[in-house]
């Protein structure tokens, strides 16, 4: 996955999120193989366990899948 800059749209406390997120994408993309971005963000969203600023970025990416690559 490549990082696009997503840093000018974020604050920090959504920059620590979106960092999580990303974190979380390397961790079940190793565990699953083969995840794609969408289902990586849909089931994310899908957790209990999931806080609110995580689903907002979650929102985001979905929203602008071009950041997301
Ligand atoms: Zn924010």
């Amino acid at each position: 996955m490549k990082i696009v800059d997503v840093t000018k749209n974020f604050c920090s406390n959504h920059l620590e999120a979106y960092a999580k997120v990303r974190d979380a994408y390397s961790l079940w993309y190793a565990a699953y193989g083969n995840l794609t971005a969408e289902d990586f963000l849909k089931r994310l969203f899908e957790l209990p366990e999931t806080g609110d600023r995580a689903k907002e970025v979650v929102q985001f990416l979905s929203r602008y899948p071009e950041r997301w690559k």
